[in-house]
């Protein structure tokens, strides 16, 4: 029995064509049956928004969910992170001294409670001001010794976390704790958060058909062999990820 580990995005890449979702879901769990495949989510959202978007999305339950642009990665059910990943995410972190320095900035505008994290501070950021701010912005944080990663994403959301949490760090963890290897794990995504999915490792990705700009020029520079641009867009750009890396024939 083969083990394969398949990492989803959730908006605009696993969600966004509910009818593919459903033919996506049936082809799952048609190989779970036959091969030992284990399912995660990683996605930007909270814990919390995961959930409302659960209740209106025909999601099939993963053994996995990094939420908070893989700042926190649950398993099953459970309602409480993974405390040994959430210890690696401290060091060097200090969120009010982020918010001090942020603050100068007026063009960022600061996300609503719900997406404010332990680990993730969240602001909208307007497309146009991103290429001048982003810069500035790290320069910033660095000289008063927060190292941080600005994340921006979308053409509007703009993430600062800790050094080592983003969705690809939080891949590498959850790799460890299933020990899968890079070759037996398949990443999928839309968007700039997702970058971090597809440069850890020899992880087989797939972009799929209706990313966003930022993703696109990433995959246009550093794409791999063992990269995959999918013609269709979510779900069943997924699909059509999956029988070219021959995991459905
Ligand atoms: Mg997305």
């Amino acid at each position: 029995m083969t083990r394969f580990l398949l990492v989803t995005d959730l908006d605009n890449t696993l969600v966004g064509d509910q009818a593919a979702l459903e033919r996506l879901n049936q082809q799952l769990m048609q190989l779970r049956q036959e091969q030992d495949i284990l399912l995660a989510y990683s996605t930007g959202r909270s814990h919390d928004s995961y959930l409302k978007l659960k209740a209106t999305e025909p999601l099939l339950d993963p053994d996995a969910l990094v939420t908070s642009v893989g700042t926190e990665i649950y398993y099953q059910n459970s309602r409480t992170p993974d405390p040994d990943w959430s210890r690696t995410l401290d060091n060097g972190w200090v969120r009010e001294d982020i918010l001090a320095i942020t603050a100068h900035f007026q063009d960022l505008v600061l996300q609503p409670a719900s997406e404010q994290r332990p680990y993730k501070v969240s602001f909208y950021l307007a497309p146009h001001l991103a290429s001048d701010l982003v810069p500035r912005l790290k320069v910033a944080l660095h000289i008063r010794g927060l190292d941080t990663k600005i994340v921006y994403s979308g053409g509007k959301d703009l993430d600062i976390l800790p050094l080592g949490g983003d969705k690809g760090q939080a891949l590498l963890f959850l790799r460890e704790q299933f020990d899968i290897s890079a070759e037996q794990t398949i990443v999928c995504g839309d968007s700039g958060n997702d970058q971090a999915l597809f440069s850890v490792g020899k992880e087989r990705g797939v972009v799929v058909g209706n990313a966003q700009p930022e993703l696109l020029q990433w995959y246009k520079e550093h794409g791999a062999d063992y990269h995959y641009l999918a013609t269709r867009s979510c779900a069943a750009g997924i699909l059509e990820g999956l029988h070219h890396f021959r995991l459905l024939s």
